[in-house]
């Protein structure tokens, strides 16, 4: 990855992205925002239960759209629940583009306007996607051939559910794409040196276990269990369980016929660099979300 600065805001862009000048993308830091403490400082999380500022969060929104030169662009996000269900953003669908205006927050979000959901697909032109991350995995798609882009939210319970299976299955199914064309970003989050898990965790991974909404969808299970990578370290009181989010994300890919070369990994964990990303895991629960765009030039 390459790290690049607009003002103070620093942020990272997958360096196979680079020979297409029609794909615009950057993976937020946490530096050069507005929030304060706990959310210092780009945060783009608001809520109007509480957290975070809200002109705080909507200035951090319009900073990240201005340092890709995407600002006035129509900005659309998802409700990240954790699953794998995949949302196809099409212009005509009358979905909120507001993400970095004060009106996001002024009216109630509904399923019809904000959708559920862990992944967004698109072959639309100017408008730009946004989903935010703090320790979860941000993954990039971008099909160079057929003209699409995709960003998926894969922590541990998306990737159990196998969102990046499910992602890519959607741009075959409804842009024509071929795994072989499709180039897959990585992004920071937390890695096996930090991510302790139950042993819940696990055999949920494996197929012992099943989650009681959303389960992981049955062509799926065979896949996950195939991809995941779980470590053990002994600490002086116990054993630790680690699941690598990141090889675990990999193998899916790979399993679903992304070319190895067509894969790039930050390999940054977030949980290490809480000083350069938010992580939900090191700053137990109490911190912000760095935001990750990607859009097509109008
Ligand atoms: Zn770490």
């Amino acid at each position: 990855m390459i790290e690049l600065h607009y003002g103070d805001v620093r942020y990272l862009q997958f360096q196979h992205y680079h020979p297409y000048p029609e794909l615009i993308h950057g993976i937020f830091t946490r530096l050069g925002g507005y929030s304060s403490s706990p959310y210092q400082s780009l945060n783009t999380l608001g809520s109007l239960k509480g957290g975070d500022h809200l002109p705080h969060v909507i200035g951090n929104r319009q900073l990240v759209l201005r340092a890709l030169a995407l600002e006035g662009t129509p900005c659309i996000t998802l409700w990240n629940v954790h699953g794998a269900d995949v949302a196809v953003f099409e212009r005509h669908e009358p979905w909120r583009t507001d993400w970095a205006r004060l009106s996001y927050f002024e009216q109630h979000w509904t399923a019809e306007y904000i959708r559920k959901g862990d992944a967004l697909i698109t072959r639309e032109r100017g408008v730009a996607l946004a989903l935010s991350f703090a320790d979860c995995t941000p993954i990039t798609f971008y099909d160079p051939v057929q003209q699409a882009i995709g960003i998926a939210h894969g922590g541990w319970r998306g990737t159990a559910r196998g969102v990046v299976l499910a992602t890519l299955d959607a741009m075959q199914e409804q842009f024509g794409c071929l795994a072989q064309d499709v180039r897959v970003g990585i992004g920071p989050a937390i890695g096996p040196c930090c991510y302790e898990v139950s042993e819940q965790v696990r055999q949920l991974f494996i197929g012992l276990a099943q989650f009681e909404e959303m389960p992981t969808t049955s062509r799926y299970r065979g896949l996950v269990r195939e991809s995941a990578i779980f470590t053990t370290v002994q600490l002086p009181d116990r054993l630790s369980l680690r699941l690598d989010l990141w090889q675990t994300t990999r193998n899916q890919l790979l399993f679903a016929g992304i070319m190895p070369e067509h894969i790039e990994q930050a390999a940054l964990c977030t949980s290490c660099h809480k000083d350069r990303f938010f992580s939900h895991r090191a700053e137990q629960g109490k911190t912000g979300r760095f935001p990750t765009l990607l859009a097509l030039r109008p």
